[in-house]
């Protein structure tokens, strides 16, 4: 089967022929419908101390279909479509018991999306109903995250929220927003291109933040929100958002950034302001979010900008590591 490998930062990213993975108790074999490319992908792949290991297959939002089942398997079948969370996890050990399952001290991970086939333990596969798509399924695990940050940073139902960004991250915030019930939710962007997309996803209104109209927030939000979320990633973020939220209001880091980001804590302090940093999600937001797809009118498949095979992969991560217009690119490894 093909899979990427990651080779080390400075390295073309290969499309490898390997073995299959043999299939053992409590495990099951997925034929790839599709996995998205992350921002993670660009950053972990980009020489700093978060990169994925060198040797490492990439791949971490897929979702795909039960093709062969392991022996002692109970919940999953042949046939079963399901969304990936890209760790197995034992549901034991203190990290798991914690609902942070991506740092489970014994789960094998599961990266390969960006491959033909993959074996997970069943755990690790969520099954999603005839009505979610196969490219929607590969949407559970970035859009879990906005479910996990609001959690975190505590969303009270008719909240104002204002999220810094509409990339995949600023808009799974956008929709686990509105579904948790905010009240008034502004995305603030660089330039327009993602305002009609970030509408969809369900924001009431979107704005450039720029010199030439420093008024534009204001007169979208025209009290301080009670949640502010950088979902940007880029250094100076922090702190902007920390600018503009209401005293005693939280802040809500999901962008990332991989740099150092100066926060000033003076400032900070005299709005007693919370800053919430919050990473992926819990089972229980894998399971939320495909409920959320099945029963709601908003269809967050409309965020995939773009499918490509396996080939163009190592190319295409490396155009997206300039200023490009891609929002959600889904590989369909089947394809090509
Ligand atoms: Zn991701
Ligand atoms: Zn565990």
């Amino acid at each position: 089967m093909r899979v990427a490998v990651f080779n080390g930062a400075g390295n073309p990213i290969t499309i490898e022929d390997m073995e299959d993975d043999p299939l053992g108790p409590g495990e099951v074999r997925l034929e790839i419908g599709r996995c998205g490319v992350c921002g993670s992908d660009i950053s972990f792949t980009s020489g700093t101390a978060f990169d994925y290991a060198t040797g490492s297959r990439m791949g971490h939002e897929s979702a795909g279909t039960v093709i062969e089942v392991g022996p002692d398997v109970a919940a999953l079948k042949l046939g079963d479509r399901v969304s990936v969370l890209p760790r197995g996890y034992c549901g034991e050990c203190t990290s798991c018991r914690m609902g942070r399952p991506l740092f489970c001290e014994t789960g094998p991970a599961h990266m390969g999306g960006f491959g033909e086939r993959m074996v997970i333990t069943e755990q690790a596969g969520f099954r999603f109903p005839d009505s979610v798509s196969m490219a929607e399924g590969a949407l559970v695990e970035p859009i879990a995250c906005g479910r996990r940050a609001f959690r975190m940073g505590r969303l009270q139902k008719g909240d104002s929220v204002l999220i810094i960004g509409a990339g995949s991250m600023g808009l799974a915030a956008v929709y686990w927003a509105r579904q948790l019930g905010a009240g008034r939710i502004v995305v603030a962007t660089r330039t327009r291109a993602r305002h009609e997309i970030a509408l969809a996803m369900g924001a009431d209104a979107a704005v450039v933040m720029s010199q030439d109209d420093p008024d534009a927030l204001k007169r979208a939000l025209p009290t301080p929100p009670d949640l502010v979320v950088e979902a940007t990633g880029k250094v100076g973020m922090l702190q902007l958002a920390a600018g503009n939220v209401r005293t005693g209001g939280g802040v809500v880091s999901l962008g990332m950034c991989v740099h150092a980001d100066p926060v000033i804590p003076a400032m900070n302090a005299f709005q007693e302001i919370s800053m919430f940093f919050p990473v992926a999600y819990a089972p229980e937001d894998f399971e939320a979010t495909i409920r959320a797809f099945d029963a709601g009118t908003i269809r967050p498949g409309a965020m995939v900008s773009e499918t490509a095979d396996l080939d163009r992969l190592p190319t295409l991560i490396e155009e997206m590591r300039g200023p490009s217009n891609h929002l959600k690119v889904q590989i369909v490894p089947q394809a090509g």
